[in-house]
């Protein structure tokens, strides 16, 4: 296809750059091997980048330049609005190197080149102009006091930021918690999955030529337990921003209570339902769970996760409809899991799970989905549409879906603390 001879030609010219850029040498660059290593949307296997393994020392060598950055720099102190322009160059550059990124994503989390370019890559410039605008626009409250005092909030960026982000959206997610935290004034030290960390240093390469202080924005590549776990537990970091399993959040949340009480923000895991209504359309609500299970594909890991999944299920009596075996196509059966309900059965099965993440609704009456919206414990229900995200629509969980949002103004707060000022107004004994 087009997008695919346009994508080849793009990594053999830049591909080789950006890799010795970063420090980072891959192998079988040349010729037509990097034809057979890229496999655009597909897992080939090969061995492609070779990235420096960030450990404790690295991570306090970041947070070491994000704390002057952020105690002694220019970021915090420079007027809102020149942050805005700063930010929104950035967002400028990204769409310049737009090919490259979307390129990279490609090899690195098995992304489709052309939809990156034509929708991760956009979406990810776009929420960072989105934060950009509000960069001036951020102020406090005059109080209307019970006494005679003058009294007004201050609102201020919250410190020196920690972000651990997983594989899935290696874009979108750099941006979705990048750009808040900018915006509002904080540094930042991010860690990229351990399988998706080319993009991250890439961004963190153009964010200098936009004009980002030194110090202002650093990405440590690692692995979990050890750069991962230096952010969550590490002395000098104020906020932290967790997005990644359940079960590491517990680690991450506790590793921030013992060490110094970090403010948290984590998104977890889901377990999301999907209600269809009578009314339906049936091949369009296929089409919807369908899209909702599988519009993205997970590293190997993942992968023989969900095959050792399938191999008890069968243990456990269930027999195979299609798929799981990479060999061979199976053609066991299986009855559906599906059957009918009442609404108030529903919104009850709907709810009993200890996630909350989100919801789907397929159904044509208006007045029931919005019931059904105000009944589901989830942070973002869609009706007729599913992973449908915007920069303006706040994104996060309920219970053990975490807690926090990403995405619209919600975000932003996350990166700022109220602090109160109050004064008398006469100089009489107050
Ligand atoms: P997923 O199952 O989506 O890959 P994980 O929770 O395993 O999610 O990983 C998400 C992110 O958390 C990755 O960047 C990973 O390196 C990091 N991580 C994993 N374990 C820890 C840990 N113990 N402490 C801090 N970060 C971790």
């Amino acid at each position: 296809s087009e997008h695919e001879t346009q994508f080849i030609k793009i990594i053999r010219i830049k591909l080789t750059w950006l890799l010795a850029y970063n420090g980072i040498t891959e192998e079988g660059r040349e010729g037509k091997n990097i034809l057979k290593l890229i496999g655009n949307g597909r897992r080939t296997e090969q061995v492609i980048a070779k990235i420096a393994e960030g450990n404790k020392e690295d991570v306090d060598l970041a947070v070491k330049a994000a704390r002057e950055a952020f105690d002694h720099g220019k970021w915090p102190r420079m007027s809102g609005f020149e942050r805005m322009r700063i930010l929104m160059k950035f967002a400028d550059i990204v769409e310049e190197n737009i090919e490259e990124l979307a390129a990279l994503d490609a090899i690195d989390a098995g992304k489709l080149f052309g939809r990156g370019k034509a929708l991760d890559i956009p979406a990810a410039a776009s929420v960072l102009r989105y934060y950009a605008g509000a960069a001036d626009k951020i102020h406090g409250e005059t109080l209307k006091m019970s006494r005679e005092l003058q009294g007004y909030t201050l609102r201020e960026p919250i410190g020196v930021v920690g972000h651990i982000i997983p594989w899935n959206f290696p874009s979108s997610m750099f941006f979705m918690k990048v750009s808040p935290a900018l915006a509002a004034g904080c540094t930042v030290v991010l860690k990229p999955a351990e399988q998706t960390p080319l993009t991250a240093l890439f961004y963190a390469h153009l964010s200098k030529l936009a004009g980002i202080p030194d110090g202002v924005l650093n990405v440590i590549t690692g692995f979990g337990p050890t750069a991962g776990a230096a952010i969550s537990s590490h002395m000098d970091i104020d906020k932290f921003c967790f997005t990644g399993s359940t079960e590491v959040g517990r680690i991450v949340m506790h590793a921030a209570a013992t060490s110094n009480l970090k403010v948290v923000s984590l998104e977890l895991g889901g377990k999301s339902p999907v209600i269809v209504m009578d009314d339906a359309d049936v091949e369009k609500a296929i089409d919807l769970a369908t899209f909702a299970i599988l519009y993205n594909k997970v590293s190997k890991r993942q992968y023989e996760s969900i095959l050792s999944y399938i191999e008890q299920g069968k243990r456990e009596g269930a027999t195979l409809l299609t798929g799981a075996n990479p060999a061979a196509k199976s053609d066991t059966t299986s009855s559906p899991q599906f059957s009918p309900t009442t609404v108030e059965e529903a919104i009850e099965r709907a709810n009993n799970t200890r996630y909350g993440l989100a919801a789907g609704i397929v159904t044509n009456d208006l007045n029931l989905a919005n019931r059904l919206s105000r009944s589901i414990r989830a942070g973002i229900i869609w009706i007729n549409c599913y992973h449908t995200f915007d920069r303006d629509c706040p994104y996060g969980g309920y219970k053990i879906s975490g807690f926090g949002r990403d995405l619209g103004m919600q975000a932003l707060d996350k990166y700022l603390q109220v602090k109160s000022v109050a004064t008398p107004l006469y100089n009489t004994p107050w």
